[in-house]
């Protein structure tokens, strides 16, 4: 485990009771270096967001200490969360624009960021205009505009049908392979965490702490096929047979 210095990310013994009483996280250990992608899975209701919204400083522990090194933390969730009135890049600029970025850096900046998505071309839609793939896209080009140093996604691709979800991982993890953030990402699909993640967690029932971590060695960018691959479905029956509870 990195030390709290070398680590991205670090939660020791993290606990959080929340006013009602509500016990969601309990003695939470969970260490990310800098450049790894790590996903999370867990039961419902379990403190998966909980776990993100610490991570953020949006939230703060109730028990033991949370590390995040750098400043710029980039955070997407499932709800794209675009204003309707703004065009794409507008809608991406935005960040940049409330920063006080200057307006010709912060165009060139969005502009790399929806290249890097896939939507040159459409900087000039508004939202109501595109389908719910190409609406996430504008939401992960908005946060990679900010060049965050630490990447948090909340189940972004919960809400997509299951085509245009796989795509996005696969847009996803081609982008990590270009960019090289530090990545949590909380999902309830198994086989999604382990496409996309270097290390893959799993959560006990609320309240949440750590049971089980797997190490998913195939190198990034990863293709499609990978899904198909024996090593890749070994891994991925251990994870399940781990949330399931039958490994410790
Ligand atoms: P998950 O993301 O794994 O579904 P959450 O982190 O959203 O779980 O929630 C963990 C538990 O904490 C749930 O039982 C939820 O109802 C509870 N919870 C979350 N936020 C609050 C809050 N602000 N006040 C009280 N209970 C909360």
């Amino acid at each position: 485990m990195p030390t709290a210095m070398e680590a991205a990310l670090r939660f020791d013994s993290v606990d959080k009771h929340f006013d009602n009483g509500t016990a969601a996280l309990s003695g939470l250990d969970l260490s990310i270096a800098p450049g790894e992608f790590v996903a999370v899975v867990g039961p419902s209701g379990c403190g998966k967001s909980t776990l993100l919204r610490l991570a953020s400083g949006l939230d703060s522990a109730t028990g033991g200490t949370v590390h995040a090194s750098g400043d710029c933390v980039g955070y997407v969730f499932q709800d794209p969360t675009l204003l309707p009135w703004r065009t794409v890049l507008t809608n991406v600029e935005l960040p940049a624009e409330l920063a006080g970025t200057g307006k010709a850096e912060r165009r060139e900046r969005a502009l790399a960021a929806l290249r890097l998505v896939g939507l040159d071309g459409f900087e000039k839609q508004l939202p109501g205009q595109l389908s719910g793939g190409m609406r996430m896209r504008v939401s992960l080009a908005r946060a990679l505009m900010m060049q965050p140093s630490l990447f948090l996604f909340d189940e972004p691709f919960g809400a997509l049908d299951e085509i245009t979800r796989l795509r996005m991982q696969e847009e996803l993890q081609r982008i990590f392979a270009e960019s090289g953030f530090t990545g949590l990402f909380i999902t309830h699909s198994v086989t999604e965490a382990v496409f996309l993640a270097g290390r893959v967690v799993v959560m006990s029932a609320r309240p949440g702490r750590v049971t089980a971590t797997f190490d998913v060695p195939f190198p990034h960018p990863r293709p499609a096929e990978l899904r198909y691959d024996p090593e890749f479905g070994r891994i991925a029956g251990e994870v399940s047979a781990a949330l399931r509870g039958g490994v410790q």
